[in-house]
């Protein structure tokens, strides 16, 4: 029921979005979110995740593979009977026969869900998204509301990443409209530096929002490994936060908990991808709100003054916070008590590293400028001389790979005709596909074709 009524695309009636909480509990106090004294942000309490299906589809996985073991250790006894016959040695090692197993198993797995997927298409009721459709793997991270795990889509054999929240924590009114929300704002965006919803089911404990997947870590482990990062480096990143921040702003979505551990990096380190819209929310132009949401150390003064702001200028803050912490290696607001954070966020008080370039440290006074209108704008931080006047040159001693190269993000999107070909390859009427795209529903079949889209493989 939960996931019909996230996924229900325009051809049916659009559920009402939720209206966003005043204020919730949860938000009054920004503490509860992540109280930031460095560039890294301390955990909060999280609800507990252990019991239930997914723990249960975990059983399953490790007994499959228990399975396969006493199946192989059967085979093997057996085995060993012949070790020097031909016939024993034509099967080859047993780790091939495992692997042959498993990739037979997996087959008939996926020859199950297309035959259930295009039955279903022909019967005029396509059936809803279950955990079989998706091999579940190792934990990625763990959120407010749930775990991230590392998924297999069965059809396509391609990585995605499932958000996990347990239905009994989002019984209640407040947290239930939270969730819908992040799944709202993120049907709309469809950026290449933004990660892209791709579907919501539900299993009976769980509700899953599948994700795209960016395997490269985030922004803040990659700046405690390796420290601050040079400038031309900032600037490839920063360039591509900016996108993904006017993707978002266009759709008339604010962000309000940009940070560095919400900024993925692809698996293939040429693109980083903005996530978690758990604070997000839709706006209107020239509305005033009133939340208090948001990361501490990343929090705009407006914010923390607690007398309404408009929406815009607090992501335009935050990324001045985290331009200065890519390139110093450390948050600009730090102090050990929240009210003394406070304190100085609403002074503006911050020490400018002098190791900066001159075009960059204005760049940043210009972002964390106390008063919200003055803030510099999305397209004038594209003409900014710290990306215009600088040298492109290249990273000779870059420790990430294709940042050396320069790139600005290699991401080519699969063109309609290549993906529906390969749509049509597994089988599906191409009218139901292109009937699903056009009311943008969410449904296995749209998850499939995202997936293709985003993938670059075909
Ligand atoms: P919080 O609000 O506490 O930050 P959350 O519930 O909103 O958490 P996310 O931040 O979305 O959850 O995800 C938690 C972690 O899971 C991330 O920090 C990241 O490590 C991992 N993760 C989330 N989405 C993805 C993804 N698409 N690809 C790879 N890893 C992901
Ligand atoms: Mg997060």
């Amino acid at each position: 029921m939960l996931a019909k009524y996230l996924a229900a695309g325009s051809r049916q009636n659009s559920p009402q979005e939720p209206r966003h909480s005043s204020r919730t509990r949860k938000e009054k106090k920004i503490p509860h979110r992540r109280a930031a004294s460095n560039a890294g942000s301390p955990a909060v309490t999280r609800p507990s995740l252990d019991t239930g299906r997914i723990v249960t589809l975990e059983t399953e996985l490790i007994s499959q593979e228990q399975n396969f073991k006493n199946e192989h250790k059967r085979t093997s006894s057996n085995d060993r009977k012949y070790t020097h016959s031909a016939s024993a040695k034509s099967l080859g090692s047993f780790s091939d026969i495992e692997t042959f197993k498993k990739e037979q198993e997996e087959q008939s797995k996926k020859e199950k869900i297309l035959h259930s997927l295009l039955n279903s298409i022909k019967s005029g009721n396509l059936i809803p998204t279950n955990t079989n459709f998706y091999l579940i793997g190792k934990q990625l991270g763990k959120g407010a509301f749930g775990k991230v795990y590392l998924g297999l889509h069965r059809l396509t054999g391609l990585k995605v990443a499932i958000k996990t929240i347990d239905k009994s924590i989002i019984q209640d009114d407040r947290t239930r409209r939270k969730v819908f929300q992040e799944v709202y704002v993120m049907k709309k965006i469809n950026h290449q530096n933004v990660i892209r919803l791709l579907e919501v089911f539900e299993s009976p404990k769980h509700l899953m929002i599948v994700l795209e997947y960016s395997g490269g870590g985030d922004l803040l482990k990659l700046v405690k490994t390796r420290g601050s990062l040079t400038e031309l480096e900032g600037k490839h990143i920063f360039s591509q936060l900016i996108e993904a921040i006017q993707a978002c702003h266009t759709k008339n979505i604010i962000h309000r908990d940009v940070k560095l551990d919400n900024i993925l990096i692809t698996t293939d380190f040429t693109c980083i991808k903005l996530c978690d819209f758990g604070v997000s929310r839709s706006v209107k132009p020239g509305e005033k709100i009133y939340d208090q949401c948001g990361t501490p150390a990343y929090l705009a003064p407006e914010i923390i003054a607690d007398r309404g702001y408009d929406p815009f200028y607090v992501d335009i803050w935050s990324m001045g916070v985290l331009l200065y912490a890519i390139l110093t290696g450390t948050v600009p607001f730090r102090a050990k008590t929240l009210p003394e954070l406070h304190k100085l966020i609403l002074r503006c008080k911050y020490d400018m590293p002098d190791c900066l370039s001159l075009n960059a440290q204005d760049l940043i006074r210009r972002m964390l400028n106390p008063v919200p209108y003055m803030r510099i704008s999305l397209e004038e931080m594209k003409i900014h001389p710290w990306f215009i006047d600088d040298e492109n040159g290249f990273i000779e001693d870059s420790i990430i790979p294709r940042f050396a190269g320069g790139f600005m993000c290699s991401y080519r999107k699969t063109s309609e005709k290549e993906i529906l070909m390969r749509m049509k390859g597994l089988g599906f009427p191409c009218e139901f596909v292109y009937q699903s795209l056009k009311f943008r529903e969410i449904n296995h079949v749209t998850a499939t074709y995202y997936l293709l889209e985003i993938s670059n493989m075909i």
